[in-house]
């Protein structure tokens, strides 16, 4: 079952009667009864017990009565506003920036927790807040939850989305396949990207327990609070960032910088020194981009900047993984074994956005995404916004930006049919 939740009506929902005043009360009183029982029945293991700080788990605590509520309209249609797909760092701030400005919006997230890739992250301060931006993910994942204008559905997927009557019809089913039909003047498409999968590259990734990406690696990160070894779970003393895996990639036809990989894996390498300064640690890397001087600097003794990307990686003894690279500064073939080695993959166009185009747009006019004529957040299609990583790769801080400009676009497009 798809989770739903929402505070109170929204001015685009055709039942208020359902939601205000005294009705609302009076359902809300009447389902408090039944609480402790459906709470049961909605907090899943791994959402429950998810330790991660603001993500959906915080508002299980008042939620069930109110998704009782909401349930009942789920077939509804909802008109008037506007509506966003995805509930990652750009859609979640699309959604408050058009609230904030007085309009109704409807919110859909396929998945079951609302926050993106950036809500997966962890927190990377060592003895101080390195900026990365994660923490942003939580605020306002639970300022969009409160919020009365916003309607959330989680759990569903837009799986169709047309131009209709001048507005957009969208179609967005659940995990059972249960249709919802929602009807808006402006979308905001915020559905992101996907990180590139390195599976079949020389480097072993899915063949070598100890190679992981950098996004597994946030992941480890924010679970066990230490950077650890796939294959036994033990700290890992010596690393390799493995810079730039997927993008800047003629090869691939993927030109792009990613923009975040070099900030965001140096900030983790940064971590893992501070929590055990014996480890070695080895960033290879053809040069930094978008690294703040702080992090930059290669102060730290054990944090070897080397500017060569290693071609093939092989099995040593006790699981480490061998890397032979050219070393830059004497030209010679340097070989040496690592206990883990961190992919740093890039972000690529994911397939929903371009199929979610293709039935807006045509697939034979799909826009170009990730490329240079990607620089806005307007599109052919009046009254169809894309932000964030949807239509080429940013920051969590690049992200929010882009949506609250998309959000204002949608709001002046809104303006000008009336
Ligand atoms: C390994 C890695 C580390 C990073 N570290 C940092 C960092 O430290 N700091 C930083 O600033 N940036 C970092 N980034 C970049 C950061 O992840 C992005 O800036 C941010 O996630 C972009 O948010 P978004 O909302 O555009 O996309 P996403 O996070 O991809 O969110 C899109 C959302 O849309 C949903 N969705 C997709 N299709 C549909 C559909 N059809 N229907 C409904 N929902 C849908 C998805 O489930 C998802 O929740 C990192 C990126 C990577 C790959
Ligand atoms: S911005 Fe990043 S490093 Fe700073 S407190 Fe938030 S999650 Fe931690
Ligand atoms: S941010 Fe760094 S690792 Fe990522 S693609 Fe750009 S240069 Fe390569």
């Amino acid at each position: 079952m798809g989770r739903e939740i929402s505070r109170k009506s929204n001015p685009g929902c055709q039942n208020l009667a359902l939601y205000s005043g005294k009705n609302f009360r009076k359902a809300a009183k009447t389902f408090c009864l039944l609480a402790s029982k459906f709470k049961q029945a909605i907090d899943r293991p791994g959402t429950k017990r998810d330790k991660n700080p603001g993500r959906i788990q915080d508002k299980f605590e008042t939620g069930p009565v109110l998704r009782l509520i909401f349930w009942q309209d789920k077939k509804m249609a909802f008109g008037n506003e506007a509506v966003v797909i995805g509930g990652g760092a750009a859609g979640l701030n699309a959604a408050l920036t058009l609230a904030d400005m007085g309009i109704g919006v409807c919110l859909l997230e396929k998945e079951e927790l609302l926050g993106g890739h950036a809500g997966r992250y962890a927190c990377k301060a060592t003895d101080a807040c390195v900026s990365c931006g994660a923490c942003s993910i939580s605020r306002m994942a639970q300022k969009v939850t409160q919020e009365k204008l916003i309607r959330v559905l989680v759990g569903h997927r837009a799986v169709e989305a047309k131009q209709d009557n001048g507005g957009f019809a969208i179609r967005a089913e659940d995990a059972k396949g249960r249709e919802e039909g929602l009807l808006a003047k402006s979308l905001i498409l915020a559905s992101g990207f996907t990180p590139f999968d390195p599976s079949g590259m020389a480097l072993g990734y899915g063949r070598f327990a100890n190679v992981i990406t950098n996004y597994e690696l946030e992941i480890i990160l924010r679970r066990e609070n230490n950077i650890l070894r796939p294959s036994n779970n033990e700290p890992a003393q010596s690393i390799a960032f493995i810079q730039c895996i997927g993008s800047r990639d003629a090869k691939l036809g993927h030109l792009w910088c990613s923009q975040v990989c070099c900030p965001s894996s140096l900030r983790m390498a940064r971590l893992g020194l501070a929590k055990n300064p014996q480890r070695k640690i080895n960033f290879f890397h053809i040069d930094l981009q978008n690294c703040p001087k702080q992090i930059k600097q290669a102060d730290d003794k054990n944090l070897n900047l080397i500017r060569a990307i290693p071609a093939d990686a092989r099995l040593g003894g006790e699981g480490k993984i061998v890397l032979a690279w050219m070393d830059p500064n004497s030209g010679l073939l340097q070989e040496e074994a690592f206990d883990l080695v961190v992919l740093s993959v890039g972000i690529t166009p994911s397939q929903e956005t371009r199929f979610l185009l293709s039935g807006l747009m045509g697939a034979d006019n799909l826009p170009e995404i990730f490329g240079a004529a990607s620089g806005s957040v307007h599109t052919a299609i009046p009254g169809l916004f894309m932000a964030g990583c949807a239509r080429g790769p940013m920051s969590i801080a690049d992200s929010i930006a882009d949506a609250a400009l998309a959000a204002w676009e949608a709001k002046k497009f809104m303006e000008s049919k009336k």
